[in-house]
């Protein structure tokens, strides 16, 4: 899939801007502060409705203005589709696809695809285990809406169970009632992740053996508190997560929180039998990265049967030129967009179809 064009008002650094792409390369060059990434984040914001950057919507709006919009129409299974967000500093804000407005962001997900990168992306190797559940989390509900679904249900009962324990007196039947609907939700979330870990399991194992040339070999495994097999049904994955629940309770009510289940869970990223986070050196965290990102691609081609956009931010300046060219060339045919403040850069491309964007200023 490919987006066409992009019109943004008052979003961040920009009054008005309207953008048409190349279906393959896009360039956007500039120095620093001028508005590059700003362009990834709004191309970002079309497909789950959110920043990549921020969580607070009112830190996108322009500075001294009330409204943002960001609007833009994108091709897939060759059609034309258009949506468009409207955000009010301190509101909620709406959203539309194809002309129609949606009541629940949820359903923005799973239409226009996009897969990020940038430096931030080495703390999913460095950081701890909640940049890692984030990530699965959204790349889940990137290619599977139902598991949004799940997730938000989740949570909002582990919140009220969480509530309950807090209580000096805990009301024990009330929390019979939590354990089972939060058992029954956090099935599907291990079902979904298990299947999920273990695709980008094999697909980045591939990828970072063609980026190291065969002298890494990368693994992934799910860590969690409940044993989950590939063939484990719904029903047996609720009881086993409800009877650990309930094992678990004493421990619960003395720490007043819920510390078994989906939300406590990691994942590890393994590079030849050593833990990368732990033991890996800058570039083989950086290289663990990228495979992943890159198994993302992938997963949803196999999953959609169309290629994300894909959003280079930055990431040049990290890679040497070799690295450059491997990872550019392993994107092929799908459309992408990458910011540098480095003229140099698009020397890589020069065999290529593409269209340089110069940024300053906003404009
Ligand atoms: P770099 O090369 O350093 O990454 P960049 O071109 O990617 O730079 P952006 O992050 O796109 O830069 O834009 C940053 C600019 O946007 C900054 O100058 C910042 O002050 C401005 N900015 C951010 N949020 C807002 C906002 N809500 N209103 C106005 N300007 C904003
Ligand atoms: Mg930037």
């Amino acid at each position: 899939m490919y987006i066409e064009n992009l019109r943004i008002i008052n979003f961040r650094n920009y009054d008005e801007a309207y953008l048409k792409f190349n279906k393959h390369i896009n360039l956007l060059l500039g120095r620093n502060g001028q508005g590059k990434t700003n362009i990834l984040e709004a191309i970002y914001m079309l497909s789950i409705g959110k920043s990549f950057r921020t969580n607070k919507d009112g830190e996108i709006v322009k500075f001294g203005k009330e409204n943002s919009y960001i609007g833009g129409s994108y091709v897939k299974y060759s059609r034309n589709n258009t949506i468009e967000i409207g955000l009010r500093k301190n509101n909620k804000k709406g959203i539309k696809i194809n002309k129609v407005s949606i009541d629940k962001i949820g359903h923005i997900l799973g239409k226009f695809n996009v897969v990020v990168f940038s430096p931030e992306d080495l703390r999913l190797v460095k950081e701890g285990p909640s940049e890692r559940r984030k990530f699965i989390d959204r790349e889940i509900s990137q290619i599977i809406p139902k598991y949004y679904n799940h997730l938000y249900n989740y949570n909002k009962i582990l919140g009220q169970r969480n509530k309950v324990l807090k209580n000096v007196n805990v009301d024990a039947a009330l929390l019979d009632v939590f354990d089972d609907s939060l058992s029954n939700e956090g099935a599907w979330i291990y079902i979904y992740r298990r299947r999920f870990v273990d695709k980008i399991k094999m697909l980045s194992k591939q990828i970072h053996d063609k980026l190291t040339d065969g002298v890494e070999n990368l693994d992934i495994k799910y860590i969690s508190q409940i044993d989950i097999q590939r063939d484990d049904s719904h029903e047996s994955i609720k009881s086993r997560f409800y009877e650990k629940l309930k094992n678990n309770i004493q421990s619960d009510i003395m720490n007043k929180v819920t510390k078994i289940g989906p939300h406590r869970d990691d994942i590890q990223i393994i590079i030849n039998d050593l833990d990368v986070k732990l033991y890996g050196s800058q570039g083989q965290q950086r290289t663990a990265a990228i495979s992943l990102k890159l198994s993302q691609i992938e997963l949803i081609n196999e999953e959609v049967k169309e290629y994300p956009v894909v959003l280079l931010d930055d990431i040049f300046s990290e890679l040497d030129e070799k690295r450059q060219k491997l990872l550019i060339d392993s994107l092929g045919e799908i459309q992408i967009f990458i910011t540098s403040a480095e003229e140099g850069h698009k020397k890589i491309f020069e065999d290529k179809q593409y269209d340089i964007f110069r940024v300053e200023n906003g404009q």
